[in-house]
């Protein structure tokens, strides 16, 4: 580093484990050793940093190593549902301590939801201090840098709603608002793909269908928070089918949960929900198998332009049907492999959610502690 270190950036450092003792910093950021001393006596302070007293043995006495205090403050976090929305407590890392589930109608709108909210980090939170930021996670567009939801179709009670000052007027830290696709990927991400790759398109397919992408180990957000709404991209031969949009034949119309229920259901088959779905596939049920290899078929149109576009490194599929990913993703596999370029599959991996439902969670802690813990920050 050829100007002087900050403390924000020792943390770093700490933090991603390229240094963690004193004299390491000293050598890696050229700081004198009082600099170093009172950069880290003030992240002692702040609690950030704790002392580990054991080293490894050198002879003599070992070095006193510094380890990021992930216990060092709380993210109270929720993500967002239509019927339902998970609320938890993470520590610093953007582990779950503890958490819970809330069914309610996100249309009851904010006036009802964020209070519910609230009330609920109080009891998780259970007295842990210090609250550091919140983050949240909303099946809508978000503009981020404003917390403000944009999307009419699914949280239409919210649109326009600026979320951040309503959390903050009862929570006075940062308040980080985000779409919930863009949370998942970034959760997913980082607990599970960080150290090998940068670049991930990560898909769910739900009663809706949304990406999040990650480039280069960030958030692709675009200019307006709008990036990843691969839902209503259109695909060949789909029949015609009327979205809900406006359009016709929307990869949502025609290969998210609902489109897949719906098309059973034209079969006469008896099926009212996913899990229904889930237990078919399970089973080993032809017609059903072809009905959810026929939506793969169409969501890898749509990916495959995404692979062409941004290169990933892996695409991974979560949401509802993750559960039903082994005929889903023959019928992925068979259209991306088919029409993107050979370059972007030479070593393209597709695979399903490593983390499952928490990746929203944790996710949205990140989106908070990368906020307050960057070196800019500090
Ligand atoms: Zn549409």
């Amino acid at each position: 580093m050829s100007r002087l270190a900050t403390t924000g950036e020792v943390l770093q450092l700490i933090r991603t484990g390229e240094a963690v003792t004193r004299a390491d910093l000293g050598r890696v950021t050229g700081l004198s050793r009082p600099a170093v001393v009172h950069r880290v006596t003030e992240l002692l302070q702040r609690g950030l940093v704790v002392e580990d007293a054991e080293g490894p043995s050198t002879g003599g006495r070992p070095p006193v190593r510094l380890r990021f205090n992930t216990a060092g403050g709380f993210v109270p976090v929720a993500s967002l549902g239509a019927s339902r929305t998970q609320i938890a407590v993470c520590d610093l890392s953007g582990a779950i301590l503890d958490r819970t589930e809330v069914v309610i109608d996100v249309e009851e709108g904010p006036g009802v939801v964020l209070p519910l909210v609230m009330d609920t980090w109080d009891k998780l939170l259970y007295g842990r201090a210090p609250v550091v930021g919140v983050g949240l996670g909303v099946p809508a567009t978000v503009e981020f840098a404003a917390g403000r939801t944009e999307s009419a179709r699914v949280m239409a009670s919210w649109t326009g709603v600026e979320i951040p000052p309503l959390i903050a007027a009862r929570f006075p830290v940062p308040v980080l608002v985000d779409n919930d696709v863009n949370v998942i990927a970034m959760g997913e991400h980082r607990a599970a793909y960080a150290a090998e790759l940068g670049d991930l398109l990560f898909v769910k397919v739900s009663t809706r269908i949304g990406a999040g992408v990650i480039s280069s180990g960030s958030i692709l957000r675009g200019a307006l928070g709008a990036a990843g709404e691969i839902g209503h991209i259109p695909v060949r031969d789909g029949g015609g089918v009327l979205c809900r949009c406006g359009n016709t034949d929307c990869v949502d119309s025609l290969a998210s949960g609902t489109a897949i229920l719906r098309d059973l259901r034209a079969k006469g088959r008896d099926v009212h929900t996913l899990a229904d779905v889930t237990a078919l596939v399970r089973a080993g049920d032809a017609e059903t198998m072809a009905v959810v290899r026929q939506a793969g078929r169409h969501l890898g149109e749509v990916i495959s332009g995404a692979v062409n576009l941004l290169n990933p490194a892996v695409v991974v599929l979560g949401g509802d049907v993750a559960e039903m990913f082994q005929p889903l993703v023959s019928g992925v596999r068979e259209v991306v492999y088919r029409r993107s370029t050979q370059l972007a599959t030479r070593t393209l991996r597709i695979e399903r959610t490593r983390l499952g439902p928490a990746a929203g969670l944790t996710g949205s802690a990140l989106l908070v502690t990368d906020h307050i813990l960057s070196p800019e920050a500090i």
